[in-house]
């Protein structure tokens, strides 16, 4: 849609008066130049994933104007956040960073108070600091995307150097590592393969991680720990600082690839299927983040709605959507989709890929899909970029599934075990049937555990089927974790629910976060409420949702 008019009129930050709050933007508008501090009283335009808004989430799941920022100031540098942050201290206006602010399915750019001033980094910090050959690593600030990355790599020649990128290139390095997000390739646990942080305090003083604690190392970008405790995982998923420079490993092109594809009929091939993959994968015969996908995703690819196909009530039934399969796709007759990807030289990957094809079609209507009768407009073809590192965009496809689409993600992590797999699926896909929702099922084997990523696309214009899917959302996450699984990440409005259910020993792991917050952050001005996460004037004072 093309724009919403303002019904609430622009959000100022709960406790500041209106006229203070303009006065204190004018103030900051002196230290960063007026160009730099825009107050947020135009009507919002989700625009899309290109021209994707940094004044609220672009794919809401509640209404637009609830989480939404009153102004949106863009540092130019380190110094320029740090006066930001000392800014924010004086007027007790909370702030909230982006990088770049797609992340979409998590409350895109969207700050989780109403009113905060959103800090939109990416677009004048964005330089690409270092690509070091040698060591195979970089440097880059909060606005280099994995776009960026990649074709920076590739205008200077390193032909030897990889990088690892999500499904969606656009995003940034930076935001998405903090974010604990995930690719696939080889280095696709991109926290992992983080090594060292510059990072502004809440107060506004600036620290380095890692071996860039010492004013002269050499080190910062190949050896993470440094000396000491490590902090590095305090502004990981946090709101105890703004992180202006991050360190990454990069891989190295390893001689040679090849994508495989493998259909397997039942949705009972599930269990046996992912008991199959947890030893190949330890074993690191699987080799990349490895992508378990039901075949509904697999039509939704196409980027063709939902009606298009069916024009019933309810969720779709796996015989509804085979059937569909059967005559849209190539691959024949299916339920299950596994998308891997073997690295090295010919030898050596045939090695590994003979093993797991023995292995798979231990599963009865097990079939490797011989890509060379798969034109190149297939999706095989996007997964083949993606677990070779090239910036893709062809996922956001099957956000097409129902009008207006937006989605949200419930993401909880198991044992990569068949039992585990099949009750999250099952779980999953019963209280989505409850809802009438068709969802998208991928599990994301890291090593030892797996992600079930489960997407759920509602219409973001109809406030019934938003209500819906959050209320979905809301059941899986509850019954999950009645039955011992947790979220590795969530959408802004879920953050709460998910910290509770972290609740060893009367919640003492979230006693330790508040403690650690209200030392950082006393004046509580830094993304207050991030992954449930409250400072103390905040705190039980109605903002938890
Ligand atoms: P930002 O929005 O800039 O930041 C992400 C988070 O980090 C926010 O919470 C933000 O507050 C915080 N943050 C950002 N910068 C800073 C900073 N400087 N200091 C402190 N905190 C900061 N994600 C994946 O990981 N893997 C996938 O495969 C994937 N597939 C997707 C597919 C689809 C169709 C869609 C719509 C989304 C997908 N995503 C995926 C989610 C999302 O698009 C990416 O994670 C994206 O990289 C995040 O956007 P960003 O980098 O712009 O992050």
């Amino acid at each position: 849609k093309e724009q919403s008019e303002r019904k609430r009129g622009p959000a100022i930050p709960a406790g500041v008066e209106k006229t203070t709050f303009l006065k204190a933007l004018d103030e900051l508008s002196g230290q960063l130049g007026k160009e730099n501090v825009e107050i947020n009283d135009q009507p919002l335009k989700d625009g899309w994933y290109m021209e994707h808004p940094n004044t609220h989430d672009a794919m809401h799941v509640l209404d637009e104007e609830e989480l939404v920022a009153s102004a949106v100031v863009y540092p130019g540098s380190t110094e320029e956040v740090q006066k930001i942050v000392l800014w924010a201290n004086k007027y007790k206006i909370p702030i909230f960073p982006i990088s770049i602010g797609r992340n979409l399915g998590y409350g895109g750019a969207a700050p989780r108070v109403r009113g905060s001033v959103v800090i939109d980094l990416g677009r004048r910090m964005n330089k690409i600091l270092d690509i070091n050959p040698v060591d195979h690593t970089c440097l880059v600030e909060p606005g280099v995307t994995f776009y960026a990355l990649y074709e920076e790599i590739q205008r200077r020649g390193y032909k030897h150097l990889w990088i690892d990128c999500p499904d969606l290139g656009g995003g940034s390095v930076l935001g998405n590592t903090l974010d604990r997000g995930i690719g696939y390739t080889v280095y696709g646990d991109h926290w992992a393969c983080h090594s060292g942080l510059e990072v502004v305090l809440p107060t506004g003083e600036l620290i380095r991680t890692g071996m860039g604690a010492m004013a002269n190392s050499s080190s910062w970008q190949i050896f993470p720990y440094g000396y000491g405790p490590m902090a590095d995982g305090l502004f990981s998923q946090s709101n105890y600082g703004i992180v202006t420079k991050l360190g990454m490993t990069l891989m190295r092109n390893p001689g040679g690839h090849e994508s495989y594809l493998y259909t397997f009929p039942n949705e009972e091939d599930l269990a046996p299927l992912v008991d199959i993959i947890r030893p190949l994968r330890i074993g690191n015969i699987l080799e990349n983040v490895a992508q378990l996908r039901h075949v509904v995703q697999a039509i939704a690819y196409s980027g063709k709605p939902r009606s298009s196909y069916f024009q019933g009530e309810g969720q779709m039934t796996d015989e509804q959507v085979r059937e569909i399969a059967r005559k849209e796709l190539k691959y024949g007759d299916f339920t299950w989709l596994y998308y891997g990807m073997s690295y090295g030289p010919k030898e050596i990957r045939q090695y590994k890929l003979d093993i797991i094809h023995k292995e798979f079609l231990k599963i009865p209507g097990a079939r490797r899909i011989d890509p060379a009768t798969l034109p190149k407009t297939d999706y095989f073809w996007s997964r083949d970029r993606i677990a070779t590192g090239i910036p893709d965009l062809e996922e956001l496809q099957w956000v097409n599934w129902y009008p207006n689409g937006g989605h949200i993600a419930f993401s909880p992590v198991s044992p990569v075990r068949g039992p585990d797999a099949t009750e999250l699926w099952r779980m999953a896909r019963s209280r989505a049937a409850e809802f009438g929702h068709d969802i998208f099922p991928a599990f994301c084997v890291g090593l030892r555990e797996m992600h079930l990523i489960v997407e759920c696309v509602f219409n973001r214009d109809d406030p019934d089927s938003r209500k819906m899917a959050l209320a979905c959302m809301r059941a899986m996450i509850d019954e999950a974790a009645s039955k011992g699984y947790g979220e590795y990440r969530t959408h802004l409005v879920l953050m709460d629910q998910i910290a509770k259910t972290y609740n060893f020993n009367d919640h003492a792991l979230m006693k330790f976060n508040e403690r650690i917050k209200d030392t950082l952050d006393p004046n509580g001005i830094l993304a207050p409420g991030k992954s449930g996460v409250w400072p103390a004037r905040y705190r039980g004072r109605g903002w938890e949702m």
